[in-house]
């Protein structure tokens, strides 16, 4: 969509060895040593080829003059935190929800927010095609370890709420071997929770399950919330950006689901627009409205999520809440930028605020019956020409792909961003309208 050929939606990621490998992440360091000279926040998740990848973009900022601060592990919206605070620029090793073989880096801008396409093309052209400058020896960038800031960043989450508000609450968490193993304990404890743990110590192997918190990797996590009469589950991705919950009976709370009550909660309070991407679930938008709220649809990345708030709060119109259905929350009032944390400690407030189990806040919620399909060996862009003119009498949005919104339904065909194939994601209210609408999709695509 964008021509980038490095980078993704979320950084640059390959397999640690193969086509991730320090020659490449020290040519990114150097080509963001000369595009934001000053001072960089660098730090890493708990993947057993960090260390190599850090040292490697450390070399590259350093070599064009920049300074650099080496914050160890720790999650990636903690660095954004940071960087938004202190900072010119951060690197992040990571590879967020991938298997252990991969790695990768997400670049951060002064603001916190991620790299955007505009200024990734300019990064990507120096990676590839330029000598970058090197500084002489008298001008070479200093560095200096600073493993104790990420303090900052579990502070500010704590304060966002009142003291003590999860006394009398008990919380399993599932860092998986990830980021977050010492900040979301501390934060939860913090709020005054009593916190037990799985998977809770820095393992880059990820002996107990994959990075991505999928609800199969998370039954061991479901028989520690039975056992220890836990309120409530949490796991994060592997860079912790992004959070997941269990009920008090360790059931799995679909991602859409969480957004929509945790955005049920943050519009109460706080007014204004919610943002987020054209394959959201329906749910939020209904949930939204309800509480007043309007909404924004962006095409499907987290990053442009982030700059449609930031650009709303740039125009000085009321910007309420923002995320993904994948378990990535954004809340402008602390950072524009998904935060696992945060959203953690979110959901412990609502449930002290609610004074209900977390499965009665799923069961309040409107139900939707999601059909999720992918189609490969299709030309994409011949497919969503066709299908434009097969529905030119229903509304249609193509901020990506093409979204065709009904009364009671809508369906998103999309074609992927990583993977040749297209996806089709169709919604509604009622099982047998999706299926029909899924059917007459299906039809349009394949004339027999
Ligand atoms: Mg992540």
């Amino acid at each position: 969509m964008t021509g980038k050929r490095l980078f993704g939606t979320n950084g640059v990621r390959g397999i640690t060895g193969a086509d991730m490998t320090p020659t490449l992440v020290l040519s990114i360091g150097l080509a963001l040593g000369s595009m934001r000279a000053g001072s960089i926040a660098v730090g890493r998740d708990t993947r057993t080829s960090g260390p190599a990848l850090c040292s490697a973009v450390k070399a590259g900022l350093l070599a064009t003059g920049c300074d650099v601060t080496d914050c160890g592990i720790l999650p990636t919206p903690a660095l954004q935190y940071l960087v938004k605070e202190h900072f010119d620029a951060g690197a992040m090793i990571t590879a967020s929800h991938n298997p252990p073989e991969y790695n990768g880096v997400k670049v951060i801008e002064p603001d916190g927010t991620e790299m955007g396409d505009e200024e990734t093309l300019r990064l990507e052209a120096k990676i590839l095609d330029e000598r970058v400058p090197l500084s002489p020896w008298n001008a070479t960038g200093r560095e200096v370890h600073a493993s104790h800031l990420v303090r900052e960043y579990t502070d500010a989450v704590v304060k966002k709420f009142p003291a003590g508000i999860g006394e009398g609450i008990t919380v399993a968490v599932d860092p998986g071997c990830g980021a977050a193993c010492a900040t979301t304990p501390e934060i939860l404890t913090r709020l005054g929770c009593r916190v037990v743990t799985l998977n809770g110590q820095m393992d880059g192997t990820f002996p107990g399950r994959l990075p991505e918190p999928s609800p199969d990797g998370l039954r061991p996590l479901g028989n520690l919330v039975r056992s220890t009469g836990a309120a409530l589950g949490i796991a994060h991705d592997g860079d912790a950006d992004r959070a997941v919950f269990l009920d008090e009976n360790g059931e799995f709370i679909e991602e859409n689901q969480e957004f929509g009550i945790i955005a049920g909660q943050v519009c109460r309070d706080r007014k204004g627009t919610v943002v987020m991407p054209v394959s959201t679930s329906r749910l939020v938008e209904e949930i939204a409205r309800r509480n007043g709220c309007d909404v924004q649809y962006t095409p499907v990345g987290s990053i442009y999520v982030a700059r449609a708030m930031r650009a709303l709060e740039a125009a000085h119109r009321p910007v309420a809440f923002g995320g993904e259905g994948n378990g990535g929350l954004i809340y402008p009032d602390h950072q524009y930028c998904r935060d696992g944390g945060m959203t953690a400690a979110m959901m412990v407030a609502i449930l002290a605020r609610e004074h209900g189990p977390a499965s009665d806040l799923v069961a309040a919620l409107p139900s939707f019956t999601l059909i999720k399909e992918k189609i490969r060996g299709a030309d994409p862009s011949a497919m969503i020409r066709n299908l434009c003119t097969a529905f030119a009498g229903d509304h249609i949005d193509r901020t990506d792909g093409i979204r065709i919104n009904r009364e009671e339904s809508w369906a998103l065909i999309r074609p992927s961003g990583t993977e040749p194939l297209v996806r089709v994601i169709v919604e509604s209210t009622e099982e047998k309208i999706a299926r029909a609408f899924f059917d007459e999709i299906m039809e349009k695509i394949r004339p027999s």
